[in-house]
């Protein structure tokens, strides 16, 4: 489970493994954290204003300070919020990471990926351990390293992947591991170390010197020369809103988050729903395991989705607007301010925009915290409110009442990309590409066993057998679409359906296994996936996932009968039935869909009951040892 800080803490380090360097502990004691309730409690709470909305970034202020989340700073900070110290720890707890310990001077999280784990992981976890001294989960004796999981942080093209103080380092080994350690035990910085020749990290040579694009195939939808965006505005302003709607309705553009709800649709109701003030926020919480795309996109093409936005707020009559960056894209939010600001010189952005008297809309960038639901766009609104992202119940809908219950639109980085472009070359030549249901193209994240991993963007329509040509994948034995929460299916049968909404629609990752993946194990690495990211709220999705991921643990070590897999598949059914939101409904898809695909998997690690004892029964674990009973006893545990 990511950020989870203290599983396995110094405490527990064989005296053997060197803990630290020299320079930790030159001083008279080993490090301590700064005491907290110190002036960073006052900065918190006025450099923002006593602005609730804004808790995640005054959490995130804590965290890079103090390197956690002190409770005094929060005790202080609550009566300005008009809240309790409770409700602040309850809203810090739910992201992954915000630590209410110590979480060491540098924090660094491994990715856990499925795709991380095929490639040097266990060799570049166990140079991790070793040399910054410390187990996963722990802080070092010195307090100089945290050391932390996290699943997928959308560099699947190119794990292993680490983040170091919000800093990506990708393809690790242990030579790349050992050398980025003792850098930062010699003082230096993790960005200096990530990006030697120091850019601007407002320009795109800075984003490029950390991680690869690996664009391998734009269309002629995406990555597109950037349109020129004065003229883009200019010819925006010569149409009334409801035209802008409509040309949007007309091209049949659906969002590209999942749903696949139509575009002109969503911004219609927005534009019509009664309130004082709407909002556009766009989501670039791409958690999905696999998914890189909007990634790239932002690297790319920042201005198209940008304009996307500009026509949103024009169109629903936005003044206010938010990107939501998932947390592990940190890295990207000063190239992305970069732009809103370059958009304020030209007059795009702000007071009175490409000249028209009252067309005003400007946006922040809210950095998220590592929470997979806030990806769902319930979650995300309740986070942009500086709460937990609890997946709120629907109806009603963001577009009647989302952002502070006021009407908002909100669409994901790919679709204000695509409307921007729609925009410029109209509806009917965006119909006249893809399919009869699904119009225009899909970016696709391509990674796993392929020659070339990458984005790329294809033709709604075209086949799987084509993909898998393209992007090198001639051992294609497996492929999952959509991510875990997507199906996976079998390359041989699979290979002449269509990427399409009416066929195998994609939400834009595409993971190809090849014959030697243990099929069973990777989908119980998606179950914890979804054991660690529900969010707890409702029965089905909390405890329900638990079950299907013991299944298939018990299912791997030998002890699951057939009367076990039927009580899974039925619990399976319940999840997905009676889950509140997409995260729940979908979460038994790596087990549904695997199943289907390859029934033989799992048929042959079945067992037979033996006798009246169930096959999972194992009496070792099931007696409590008498030191554990007696411990619970007289109240030690
Ligand atoms: Fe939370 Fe899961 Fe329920 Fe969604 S389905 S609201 S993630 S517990």
């Amino acid at each position: 489970m990511r950020g989870s800080p203290g599983s396995r803490g110094y405490e527990d380090l064989p005296e053997a493994i060197p803990s630290t360097s020299g320079r930790e502990r030159s001083g008279d004691s080993l490090y301590r954290p700064p005491e907290p309730g110190g002036p960073d409690a006052r900065r918190c709470s006025t450099g923002i204003g006593a602005d609730r909305t804004r808790l995640l970034d005054m959490l995130w202020d804590l965290q890079d300070t103090w390197r956690y989340v002190p409770e005094p700073v929060l005790a202080d900070l609550a009566p300005k919020l008009g809240t309790t110290l409770l409700d602040l720890r309850e809203t810090a707890s739910f992201y992954h990471f915000f630590h209410d310990r110590y979480a060491g001077r540098h924090t660094i999280y491994l990715s856990t990926s499925v795709l991380a784990q095929q490639c040097d992981y266990d060799a570049v976890l166990a140079t991790l351990e070793r040399e910054t001294g410390t187990l996963i989960g722990g802080v070092d004796p010195s307090g100089a390293f945290g050391l932390f999981e996290t699943p997928c942080i959308g560099l699947s093209d190119q794990e292993p992947a680490m983040l170091v103080d919000s800093i990506p380092f990708t393809r690790l080994n242990s030579a790349k591991v050992t050398s980025i350690i003792a850098g930062l035990k010699a003082g230096h910085p993790a960005v200096e170390l990530a990006d030697p020749e120091i850019h601007d990290s407002r320009t795109v040579e800075y984003v490029d010197s950390l991680v690869e694009s690996n664009l391998r195939l734009p269309g002629v939808v995406f990555f597109r020369p950037d349109p020129y965006p004065e003229s883009f505005v200019e010819r925006l302003l010569t149409r009334p809103p409801e035209e802008i709607v409509e040309i949007l309705a007309e091209s049949e553009l659906r969002g590209r988050g999942g749903a696949g709800f139509s575009t002109g649709v969503k911004w219609r109701m927005v534009a019509s729903a009664p309130g004082p003030e709407r909002y556009v926020i766009c989501n670039a919480d791409e958690g999905e395991p696999g998914t890189f795309k909007d990634r790239v996109l932002l690297t790319r093409s920042p201005r198209q989705v940008l304009l996307g936005m500009i026509a949103a707020a024009y169109a629903v009559g936005a003044r206010h607007g938010i990107l939501y960056l998932r947390g592990e894209y940190s890295y990207l939010r000063d190239y992305l301010e970069q732009t809103f600001e370059e958009f304020r010189a030209r007059g795009l952005l702000g007071t009175g925009i490409g000249g028209r008297a009252g067309f005003d809309f400007d946006l922040r960038v809210q950095r998220g915290a590592g929470a997979y639901v806030c990806g769902e766009e319930s979650a995300l609104l309740e986070s942009c409110e500086g709460k937990r992202g609890t997946p709120r119940v629907k109806p009603p809908f963001p577009a009647q009442s989302g952002f502070l219950g006021l009407p908002t639109c909100i669409d994901n980085v790919e679709t204000f990309a695509a409307a921007a472009r729609v925009l410029e070359e109209g509806s009917r030549w965006f119909r006249a590409v893809g399919t009869e249901d699904s119009a225009g193209t899909r970016l696709l994240s391509v990674a796993g066993d392929v020659s070339w991993p990458g984005v790329y963007e294809i033709e709604w329509g075209t086949t799987l057998g084509e993909v898998l040509e393209h992007v090198g994948a001639p051992d294609a034995h497996a492929v999952q679409i959509g991510g875990p929460s997507g199906v996976l299916v079998a390359a041989a049968e699979a290979r002449g359906r269509r990427i399409a909404f009416e066929d195998l629609p994609c939400n834009g990752a595409l993971t190809i296994f090849d014959p030697t993946r243990d099929l069973v194990d990777i989908t119980r690495q998606h179950l914890d996936f979804f054991v660690a990211e529900s969010c707890g709220i409702c029965v089905p999705c909390r405890a329900g996932n638990v079950e299907l991921r013991d299944f298939v643990a018990r299912l791997q070590a030998g002890r699951a009968s057939r009367a076990d897999f039927a009580r899974a598949l039925a619990c399976a059914d319940t999840v997905r039935r009676a889950s509140r939101c997409g995260l729940g409904a979908t979460s038994p898809k790596p087990l549904l869909s695997t199943v289907e695909a390859f029934p033989a998997a799992f048929e042959a690690k079945l067992v037979d009951e033996r006798g009246p004892l169930l096959a999972s029964y194992v009496e070792d674990e099931a007696v409590v040892p008498a030191d554990v009973y007696r411990s619970v006893r007289e109240g030690r545990r």
